[in-house]
């Protein structure tokens, strides 16, 4: 049994042959992520159709999920060479090269002449910082403040600066058409702002013909100021810790992860914890202490899944750590309490879900093993996932998307079946079914959550506990 926590790897070169691939579903792996920030297109289309091939041959149930660029600032150096700077040291930022001096320009023209004296600019994903001490008719100067070596094709971010920058750019449209037809599961936005952002996508995606769900990742003050709507918008939220570290003052990260997560509990939305929770694992075999206990703080926090980037991506140890952080989050959702979520108002349907909180709460001396719901959106289930009940719920829907929908939530566990009867019963043939494919074991008690039919979607209505 993997964790009840899912766990999002992105693809790189680190992990991109077959056999690797293979091996991370096996750890635990439950989305593959495909950063359009690196590597061609053609890459991309040939690890979405291998791991499509991984799913057909074996059965694997495993997302894939298109990341976006987004409106992005790179830096370009001379030559394309790397420079070198001290600590205090200026370097000169235009639209053209200046010779004789350190000087870098933007992939984007028209930029420089918008930046502020006393303005930070971060360089290469908020790793070096620099304060503006010039700028005049598109010349900028920055002053270092480290040691650092600037790289070609580096980002450069100036906080606020997205606000000038549609989310989605043109590259992202010409980009999208390149992945029509193809069977992925989920887009990201990135530094989504508004709800507008997310509307705009959706046209697109729909003009596409494209099935796939929207997660918005809120990477900056404004995607922060507007986060209500943009989780009502969303079918999935990403706390984007690495951008956002840059875009907000970086203390406020561990603030912000909390809020985001309680936020999208509340609604019933899956939300994904991002970026560097393993960093070090890029380089070592082990993890420092402290991202064992950022794993498990963003479990603790309610997360519905976490994320890898270059851990798996570029990293040396692209399994071993899928392996530790299924480990850390197993444990711990075995220690994790169940927290009652103040939810303001409640629907009759809601009424029932809560009932199955409260029958996992005061069944402490029965034990409830699995919890068995048929949810045809994928939306009961979602809410009763939203508790954080510490077991694994099997979630029965007829539709392919909501399958893939599910793969994002805490502990739902989808299966697809198509249903001939609209009548839930205890020893009829589904059970039998999930018996021989070891999703139920004889003697496990459920709970069990179905409509008056299983037929008609939005009736849940009926809780009951059974054995099997
Ligand atoms: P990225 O997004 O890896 O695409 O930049 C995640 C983040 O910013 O944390
Ligand atoms: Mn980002």
């Amino acid at each position: 049994m993997t964790s009840l926590t899912k766990i999002i790897a992105t693809v790189g070169p680190a992990c991109e042959k077959s056999e690797v691939l293979k091996k991370l579903i096996e750890a635990g792996v439950s989305i593959f992520r495909l950063n359009l920030k690196h590597n061609d297109i053609s890459w991309h289309r040939k690890i979405i159709q291998n791991i499509d091939i991984l799913r057909k041959k074996y059965g694997y149930e495993v997302g894939m999920m298109l990341d976006l660029q987004g409106p992005e600032l790179r830096l370009l150096t001379k030559n394309m060479a790397d420079i070198e700077v001290f600590r205090g040291e200026e370097v000169y930022l235009g639209d053209v090269f200046l010779t004789d001096q350190k000087s870098i320009i933007l992939s984007k023209k028209g930029i420089t002449n918008k930046i502020k004296i006393g303005e930070k600019i971060y360089i290469d994903s908020g790793l070096y910082e620099f304060k503006v001490v010039f700028s005049k008719k598109g010349l900028v100067v920055l002053k270092s403040i480290q040691d650092c070596v600037i790289k070609n094709g580096k980002s450069m971010a100036i906080p606020g600066f997205e606000n000038n920058l549609p989310a989605l750019t043109r590259s992202d449209f010409s980009n999208l058409s390149e992945f029509c037809g193809l069977p992925v599961n989920f887009v990201c936005l990135s530094f989504c702002r508004s709800k507008e952002d997310i509307k705009k996508l959706r046209q697109v995606l729909k003009l596409r013909n494209m099935k796939v769900s929207v997660v918005s990742k809120i990477e900056s003050r404004t995607g922060l100021n507007n986060l209500d709507e943009i989780i009502d918008a969303s079918d999935g939220v990403m706390v984007a810790r690495g951008d956002l570290g840059v875009e907000v003052p970086i203390k406020e990260i561990a603030f912000w992860q909390k809020e985001i997560i309680r936020s999208c509990r509340l609604k019933n939305k899956p939300v994904i914890v991002a970026t560097q929770m393993m960093e070090s694992m890029v380089e070592m075999a082990k993890p420092t202490r402290a991202e064992v206990s950022d794993v498990a703080n963003a479990v603790f926090d309610g997360a519905d899944s976490l994320m890898l980037s270059g851990e798996t991506a570029v990293g040396k140890y692209p399994i071993g750590v899928v392996t530790y952080m299924q480990s850390i989050c197993q444990f711990t959702e075995y220690k994790r309490p169940i927290d009652r979520l103040r939810r303001k108002q409640l629907k009759v349907g809601d009424l029932m879900v809560n009932s199955v909180r409260n029958l996992v709460v005061n069944s402490k001396n029965v034990s409830i093993d699995k919890i068995l719901v048929f949810s045809k959106s994928g939306n009961t289930a979602r809410f009763i996932s939203s508790y954080r009940l510490g077991i694994p719920m099997i979630s029965l829907t007829d539709s392919k998307k909501t399958v893939k929908d599910m793969l994002l939530s805490y502990a739902i566990i989808p299966y697809f079946k198509k249903f001939s009867s609209g009548k839930f019963d205890a020893s009829g043939e589904i059970i039998d079914e999930l018996i021989k494919i070891g999703l139920l074991k004889k003697g496990e008690r459920v709970i069990v959550v179905h409509g008056q039919s299983w037929l008609v979607s939005s009736t849940t209505n009926e809780v009951g506990v059974f054995e099997v």
